[in-house]
């Protein structure tokens, strides 16, 4: 079943191609409740959806509801015993648990909430359903409940628990020779880099604040290892980058990355952190500045994978993800927002622009310059794409689908959810994990997926065993050292359920 036919409407200018769309929403996700001046609010989901309601834009995408990932798809990734935790413990029962606590790093950024388990299901089931829809046909897919980047293999880290990132890439690996990561979130997406650092198979982009920053990870010298070698990219930036400084670097760095990496799905981490004005973040781009990514990564007509990520204040996250629907729908939305239920809080302009700050860029001419060189430097000693692209994919497997009802969700009101003095501390902790590289596909029918099986296994990208990596001291990085023996499972289908 489908709702508008899934087509974009032609947009303006040069890149108006329709783009078949889908849209993954829970309405139960914004009634999770990380406690009480904690900065990050699943409600923010919630205002997004009604936005893009309200604009009219659901109607131009299919729309699901995800259907929960279940413990074994967590397991692709996640260790079985942490997600065992995750799905066990409560608010009521953690006092029990100290020790499992402190080991997996629950508590304090990342606490137990009730309904924690459900909430990881639905947005990692969001994620995983669009690399489903990408490998079926579909030209994007949106999961802005998704995008929680720095999970790790058996632990929580800044307010991420499981790295739905992580597995929606995997199942695109499923079809796709190459899948390229790119992270526009304030911070570095290091749960992706690790997870991914030792193969060419999966190339992954961060843009960040680098230097005395959470999580501490990001540095330039950081470019992967062993057959993953210059295919991680970490782009370190400063207080107050703007939109054309960014841009500066944005564009010309990911068309190379293009160009050279071909790859054959791109995943985009849309935090709205690094946006001007954001309660952690200390960057100052526009929503049309951040949105500029979203349209140039959409311009190459790869099959696009667009999550949400980090973005506390959170007015302007619904902004900013609302406008960026627009952008993939290939709509450019009226700056007047349309009267709805969160209205309130987009006083007094009611508008979805808001002007950045007058902030120092604290990011010279000459520094950016550096960097965009180095990386430069650093992609053209990566080889043309490794192998050629898969041509044809095997045959698609039957998934029931169910349109969202679109019915609005419960409310929260909460006009100043946003505005709370936060003390959540997001910054000091800048030891590195070993690499979990023992992520695993399941099963795969076809022979050619079989072979791309073969090499992913040899790649380390789903297990076997990997020697420990000894970083040099040139290129510190993410260790290899956590490796556990693969286990395959059955294919991943991802049932959408109907809602009501
Ligand atoms: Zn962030």
């Amino acid at each position: 079943m489908e709702t508008g036919g899934g087509n974009s409407l032609p947009g303006v200018g040069p890149d108006a191609t329709k783009r078949k769309v889908c849209y993954f929403y829970d309405p139960e996700i914004g009634n999770y409740y990380y406690g009480q001046g904690h900065p990050m609010k699943p409600h923010r989901i919630r205002m997004t959806h009604s936005l893009l309601a309200h604009y009219g834009l659901l109607g131009n995408m299919q729309v699901y509801r995800p259907n929960p990932a279940r413990d074994r798809d967590l397991c692709r990734f996640h260790a079985d015993d942490y997600v065992a935790f995750l799905r066990s413990v409560t608010p009521e029962t953690q006092q029990d648990q100290i020790r499992a606590l402190k080991r997996f790093n629950v508590g304090e950024d990342c606490p137990v909430f009730d309904g924690l388990y459900s909430f990881c299901q639905a947005y990692a089931g969001g994620s995983v359903g669009g690399a489903v829809k990408l490998n079926h046909g579909h030209d994007i897919a949106i999961n802005w409940a998704g995008g929680l980047h720095h999970a790790k293999k058996c632990e929580a880290s800044g307010f991420c628990y499981v790295n739905d990132i992580v597995l929606a890439i995997l199942e695109l690996l499923k079809r796709h020779e190459r899948v390229l990561y790119v992270d526009i979130d304030i911070h570095h997406g290091d749960g992706v880099e690790e997870a991914f650092y030792t193969t060419d198979r999966v190339m992954t982009v961060s843009f960040h604040k680098f230097g005395d920053y959470f999580p501490g990870t990001g540095d330039i010298r950081d470019i992967g290892y062993g057959k993953g070698k210059y295919y991680s990219l970490n782009v370190p930036l400063d207080d107050g980058i703007d939109d054309e400084s960014y841009q500066s670097l944005f564009k010309p760095i990911m068309g190379k990355v293009m160009e050279f990496f071909q790859p054959g799905a791109v995943v985009l981490q849309c935090g709205a952190d690094s946006l001007s004005g954001d309660r952690l973040g200390c960057f100052n781009l526009s929503i049309r500045g951040h949105a500029e990514c979203v349209r140039y990564m959409r311009s190459f007509n790869v099959p696009l994978l667009l999550l949400g990520g980090g973005g506390y204040t959170i007015r302007n996250v619904a902004r900013c993800w609302c406008y960026e629907t627009g952008v993939a729908l290939g709509v450019e939305i009226d700056d007047k927002m349309p009267p709805h239920e969160y209205y309130e809080y987009f006083g007094p302009d009611y508008t979805i622009h808001v002007a950045p700050s007058n902030m120092e860029n604290k990011n010279s001419r000459q520094q950016l310059d550096e960097i965009r060189s180095r990386l430069l430097d650093n992609l053209s000693k990566l080889q043309h794409a490794p192998s050629v692209q898969f041509q044809e994919r095997p045959p698609d497997t039957e998934i029931p689908e169910h349109d969202e009802d679109q019915e609005d969700p419960d409310k929260r009101d909460d006009p100043d959810a946003d505005m709370e003095i936060g003390d959540s501390k997001h910054g000091d902790d800048s030891s590195r994990n070993p690499l979990s590289n023992d992520a695993q596909t399941g099963r795969i029918k076809k022979e050619n997926m079989d072979a791309e099986l073969k090499d992913l296994v040899a790649q380390n990208v789903v297990g076997d065993h990997a020697q420990p990596v000894v970083p040099t001291a040139e290129v510190p990085g993410p260790k290899s050292s956590d490796i556990s023996p693969m286990a395959v499972d059955e294919p991943v289908s991802i049932k959408i359920e109907q809602h009501n």
